[in-house]
């Protein structure tokens, strides 16, 4: 610990988000990258405890949080650099966009605020790429094995960036026109801007990872071809089957998915050609979007900058508590209302609420009749009972349905593979991550649904050591 009283003596400071009626009018990342002497000072405010939660705990990758605190108090970029890779492949990105469920679990944060653990994590690795002392790390040599990885989502490119550096040939196949997954088309710019994913490609290119764009495994290309030619194969494809809301009017136009909605914006920032014809957007419109997550508010940060006339948000849930309940004591993530920067732009968001069904007129939705709802204990947990009376109606002529995800649904890889599925319908895999295939494993949320990206890394990492156990044996 470099400054032992440095958590009295310093508060927590963020670097802050752009003014909201600037940021309002595009797309770029809505927050400040964190400046060198602030990251002394919050680093400084590490207590380097006994026993660190925040890394034995908090941390999906378990990053080595004090250790790397220490290096950067004491102006040492290279050791907090190493350190920092030793755990995560990709600190870039979640240096900015996870929920640090680390600091949720940082000692000093029961009777203070948490170390600024993200802003620190995003310093040690963009000042890497600043000061030069990061560069592409290829491998020495090379084993006479191939390896093929399906998805170039989080998940994938974590075994592929794992594998490669090991020393394996690694193609990663993926569907879209450019790598990145979910961080590319779901993600919206200004949560991350997407120069951050191709600077990161570009470096696994030159490291020698091979990605072929723009190919369907399952369609373009079968199981049969890729076990002739790869000694394994990974499968990273993601839980994208969204939850539909089985309601009267469903069918009309103008309800729409949330990833078709993000997806679609996403590919209009980064300039790409869109296939479908029937653009969505949310200009001058009343714009409801049913699901309170943060999906839900990803799509009310877009629906802003399009110019909705007003984004109403539901979520059938309570509001939560403003501080940590009972239910979820340090060092859990707590059940806390979390109000995103999105939020703080504008939209309003309506609790315990649900839709029961759409009107429309000559076709098109105009309006959704709602009603409240009170969670009552049932036999196994409990369940919205509808408030009697308390129905209302809002106008709507875009409604975006933001209710989850239910698994990777029927990606023609799983038939084509004939892979087994659990009882939530994800890929089913052993403890090493390998399916129910011989040689074919499985990584991220195709294996254990919709999460985030950190846990993506992690078990990107975790089932690379699972292949190269395979194919050492
Ligand atoms: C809107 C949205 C916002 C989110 N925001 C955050 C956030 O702020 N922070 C956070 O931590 N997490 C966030 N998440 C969750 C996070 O993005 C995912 O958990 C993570 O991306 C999962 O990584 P993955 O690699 O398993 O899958 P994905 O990122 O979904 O990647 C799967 C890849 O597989 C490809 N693929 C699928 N089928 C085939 C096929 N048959 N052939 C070839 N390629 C195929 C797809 O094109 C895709 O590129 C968000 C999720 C969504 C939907
Ligand atoms: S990856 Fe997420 S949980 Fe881990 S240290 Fe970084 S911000 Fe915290």
């Amino acid at each position: 610990m470099g400054n032992p009283t440095g958590f009295m003596d310093y508060e927590r400071k963020e670097p802050g988000y752009r003014p909201k009626h600037e940021r309002i009018k595009d797309f770029r990342a809505v927050e400040y990258e964190p400046a060198e002497d602030y990251i002394h000072d919050q680093a400084a405010r590490c207590m380097d405890c006994g026993t660190p939660f925040c890394h034995a705990y908090g941390c999906p990758v378990a990053n080595i949080i004090p250790e790397f605190n220490d290096f950067l108090y004491r102006g040492l970029w290279q050791q907090a650099l190493e350190i920092l890779l030793s755990t995560n492949n990709f600190p870039e990105f979640t240096g900015r966009i996870c929920p640090a469920t680390c600091e949720a679990a940082c000692v000093a944060g029961i009777n203070t605020a948490p170390v600024a653990i993200r802003q620190i994590e995003l310093a040690i690795i963009e000042k890497g790429f600043e000061k030069g002392i990061f560069n592409s790390a290829p491998p020495i040599e090379y084993f006479d094995k191939r390896v093929a990885v399906i998805g170039a989502g989080p998940a994938g490119l974590a075994v592929a960036d794992t594998l490669n550096k090991a020393g394996f040939r690694v193609t990663v196949f993926d569907e879209a026109e450019q790598p990145g997954g979910l961080l590319r088309y779901g993600i919206p710019n200004f949560k991350m801007e997407k120069w951050v994913v191709d600077r990161r490609i570009k470096l696994m290119e030159q490291e020698g990872v091979v990605f072929e764009r723009g190919i369907i495994v399952g369609a373009d290309i079968s199981a049969r071809y890729l076990k002739r030619h790869f000694d394994a194969i990974c499968l990273a494809c993601g839980a994208r089957k969204p939850r539909d809301l089985s309601a009267p009017g469903r069918d009309l136009a103008g309800i729409h998915f949330a990833l078709d909605y993000l997806i679609q914006q996403n590919k209009r920032v980064g300039g790409e050609q869109l296939t479908s014809s029937d653009e969505i957007l949310a200009y001058g419109k009343s714009v409801v979007v049913i699901g309170g997550g943060d999906t839900g508010s990803d799509c009310l940060g877009t629906a802003l900058r399009h110019g909705a006339k007003n984004v109403v948000q539901l979520e059938i849930l309570s509001k939560p508590p403003p501080e940590r309940s009972e239910k979820t004591p340090w060092p859990m993530w707590p059940l806390v209302l979390r109000e995103t920067h999105a939020h703080k732009e504008g939209g309003e968001i309506k609790w315990a609420v649900t839709a029961k069904a759409f009107e429309g007129e000559k076709g098109v939705v105009k309006k959704i009749h709602c009603v409240e709802v009170e969670w009552q204990t049932k036999e196994g947990g409990s369940a919205p009972v509808a408030v009697e009376g308390s129905d209302f109606d809002i106008e709507a002529d875009l409604v975006i349905l933001a209710m989850g995800f239910m698994g990777p649904g029927n990606n023609s890889l799983i038939e084509n593979f004939d892979l087994h599925l659990d009882d939530r319908g994800n890929v089913w895999a052993d403890q090493n991550g390998m399916t129910s295939i011989n040689g074919v494993f499985v990584a991220g949320d195709m294996a254990t649904g919709q999460s985030l990206v950190v846990k993506a890394i992690n078990s990107g990492r975790e089932i690379a050591t699972g292949i190269i156990e395979y194919l050492s044996a």
